[in-house]
């Protein structure tokens, strides 16, 4: 007789896991407020937006932007890196951390990253730098804070600028202090599959005012602060939110905090479940952060003791009625935009003069990245506002495909 549900045995979970988005009268008040007003255009609600996302990451200033891909941009605009410039990246993240550097003309250098906590590995980081390195991109990869203070304390030594991709950690804290303003700046994203969503959206944190200034104008056409309204100081884009976009943010900022403490503690039950679980290896929290954002829940499996693969793993799992997921598929590259090869423009996705050298993606290794992609599950973020029944049935899930693993082969 099987025991897996893939094979035919019984099934462990019936639930209905939550939906993404959740909404209620809050989201729609605040749509129909906003279209009787008849003010639809980057006002009232995206200021207080603004000022609320500010103070809740422990940041002085807040510049929303249309994604979070261009509020990746105009921080790099910003900050003044441009062509020929370095910026060390990681590669397990979403595309935008390194095409934001490519699009400022810029050259992002690949840093692998650390098996334990996923984000960029800070020793890494130390030995790609160059006498062209401006800038260290972490991204607090599924809102596990990168290790802030060796970047810190490195971006201090080598003069560079420190931009957090916070596009995972709403709610995330180091030592007390939210993302986003740790460093230089941070940008969060608030596209539809975000923890805090508008459907497209995004913003920059900074505690520094004159380059909060210097974000704003890069948004909004390049115009100055208090200043005519048809001067134009910087190459600047149009990046600016709706007054719809922000009522739905504020709608959505109101169930924030609480949903990341459900995930979290819905996290720890997990944690606590598969740490002894074997062929599991659970990612530990780092004590340094105090809060911790869950954009998903990665482990790792140990698919050579299991002796299945990641992907039949997942069938398995997700036939015991647990959805799971692979996530980044590749390190960043590995896309073709990186991996194109000959010499021309064509070819290469430097078409910067400026560089005076050549770099060739193919030869890139990041080989922790590489291993820890091969192994990782991620469960994502809606699954964790589940009860905690919910989270014990996960945990059981898992631990009966380990066991039974024999009859994935
Ligand atoms: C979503 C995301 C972005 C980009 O945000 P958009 O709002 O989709 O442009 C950047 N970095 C990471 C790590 C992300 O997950």
């Amino acid at each position: 007789m099987p025991h897996l549900a893939l094979n035919g045995g019984e099934k462990i979970c019936n639930l209905e896991w939550p939906a993404w988005p959740i909404w209620d009268d809050r989201e729609s008040n605040g749509l129909l407020s906003v279209l009787k007003s008849g003010e639809w255009w980057y006002g009232k609600n995206v200021k207080d937006f603004e000022g609320k996302f500010a103070e809740f990451q422990n940041a002085k200033y807040g510049i929303t932007t249309s994604s979070g891909t261009a509020g990746l941009e105009v921080a790099l605009l910003a900050l003044g890196v441009g062509a020929g410039d370095e910026v060390i990246v990681p590669p397990y993240t979403f595309m935008a951390t390194a095409s934001a550097v490519l699009r400022v003309n810029a050259v992002p250098v690949f840093a692998d990253i650390q098996a334990h906590s996923l984000c960029i590995d800070p020793n890494d980081v130390e030995r790609k730098i160059t006498d062209k390195t401006k800038a260290i991109i972490p991204v607090h990869l599924a809102g596990y804070v990168a290790d802030m203070d060796r970047l810190n304390k490195i971006g201090k030594e080598h003069g560079l600028f420190l931009i957090e991709d916070a596009c995972h950690s709403w709610g995330s804290q180091w030592k007390g202090k939210g993302t986003g303003a740790l460093g230089s700046c941070g940008v969060f994203s608030f596209q539809a599959s975000k923890n805090l969503n508008c459907a497209e959206g995004g913003i920059i944190l900074t505690n520094n005012e004159e380059l909060a200034d210097l974000c704003r104008s890069y948004t909004n056409c390049g115009r100055g602060k208090d200043k005519p309204w048809y001067e134009h100081y910087v190459l600047g884009g149009n990046l600016r939110l709706t007054e719809f976009q922000a009522a739905l943010l504020l709608a959505q900022f109101t169930r924030l905090e609480e949903q990341t403490l459900r995930r979290q503690t819905n996290a720890e039950i997990l944690n606590a479940g598969l740490r002894d679980v074997p062929g599991v290896v659970v990612i530990e929290n780092d004590t340094r952060m105090t809060r911790r954002a869950y954009h998903f829940y990665p482990f790792r499996i140990d698919s050579k003791a299991l002796g299945v693969s990641r992907e039949r793993f997942i069938e398995a799992v997700e036939a015991e009625g647990v959805p799971a997921g692979v996530g980044y598929d590749r390190p960043l590259y590995k896309n073709p935009l990186f991996e194109r090869k000959g010499d021309g423009p064509e070819h290469c996705p430097i078409s910067c003069p400026f560089y005076g050298r050549k770099i060739d993606y193919t030869k890139t290794s990041c080989p922790v990245c590489e291993q820890v992609i091969a192994e990782t599950v991620w469960i994502f973020h809606n699954v964790l506002l589940a009860d905690e029944t919910a989270m014990h049935s996960i945990v059981s899930a898992i631990r009966k495909v380990c066991e039974n693993a024999g009859e994935l082969l």
